[in-house]
């Protein structure tokens, strides 16, 4: 068996062509998991040849809406592809105590007429309602989730004033996988992948914003600069840096390996993807 890792989507909040909204999926065997859920995130499951009802779970790492405003899409669709005749177990949500969790139940509170006449008119046997399990995030990594043969940790990471924000790492008997959410290089995500076989790690070009933002100071504490990010990477002796959450956006060869360069102005020399949707690692 294997573990595949497929960037579901490798943009930000500004809209982007070809970018979906953030997200990771993790896969070993018949478990299969989601993290994060940004726009177009359901297509992208969708285009991996994924069903949607084989999907195990969502983990969210925090409350922007990047990374949450594709739920009630994936929720609805999920609902819709079962069809009416199949039972369809609520999607279990793995989300941070907080504003996420809020937004994770009652992201179809919206859609409640709509839900109702579809059910009446066709004879849904089942809701899309998630089954929404929230935990308290903590400095040290906590399990989350277990599935068969694979396991989930969760650790605070350093995304102020956005709390909670969470990175996970998904353990398998491939290796491990690390994925940061939204932060600024900080140690918790170092401890969390050391000896990592892939950490998917959010990046942001200090260097190339400055002239872009009004207030480039602010955004920059709370992501990742790719040259310390370098130096997280070589220090935590991670098998492969897949990039994600580009900032800026890359749109030539160029301007990827701009990011690459940085990488390794940082010290690490291993294997770095600047990600593009769809992109995938097996470990
Ligand atoms: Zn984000
Ligand atoms: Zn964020």
């Amino acid at each position: 068996m294997s573990t595949t890792v497929t960037i579901t989507g490798s943009g930000t909040p500004i809209m982007e062509p070809g970018r979906a909204g953030p997200g990771v999926l993790v896969r070993h065997g018949e478990t299969t998991l989601q993290f994060d859920c940004g726009r177009a995130t359901t297509l992208r499951l969708t285009e991996t040849g994924l069903r949607l009802t084989n999907l195990d779970a969502l983990a969210v790492t925090h409350h922007h809406s990047d990374h949450l405003v594709g739920l009630a899409d994936l929720l609805m669709s999920r609902w819709l592809e079962a069809n009416r005749d199949t039972h369809l177990d609520p999607l279990p949500i793995i989300v941070p105590e907080g504003i996420a969790t809020r937004l994770a139940a009652t992201t179809l509170d919206p859609w409640r007429e709509e839900i109702a006449m579809r059910s009446d008119h066709v004879g849904y046997a089942s809701t899309p309602d998630p089954d929404v399990r929230s935990f308290a995030a903590t400095s040290s990594p906590t399990e989350v989730l277990r599935l068969d043969q694979v396991a989930v940790e969760a650790v605070s990471v350093r995304h102020e004033p956005v709390t909670p924000a969470v990175g996970y790492r998904v353990t398998t008997p491939d290796g491990t996988v690390v994925i940061s959410g939204d932060t600024a290089v900080c140690d918790e995500v170092e401890k969390l992948s050391t000896g990592a076989d892939v950490l998917v790690h959010e990046a942001f070009r200090t260097s190339a914003v400055a002239d872009l933002l009004s207030d480039p100071k602010a955004l920059a504490a709370y992501h990742s600069d790719t040259v310390a990010l370098g130096g997280l990477a070589h220090r935590a002796g991670v098998g492969i840096l897949i990039l994600t959450h580009l900032i800026p956006s890359p749109r030539t060869e160029a301007d990827k390996e701009a990011f690459v360069e940085e990488i390794r102005a940082g010290g690490y020399g291993g294997e770095v993807l600047v990600a593009d949707d769809l992109d995938s690692i097996t470990v």
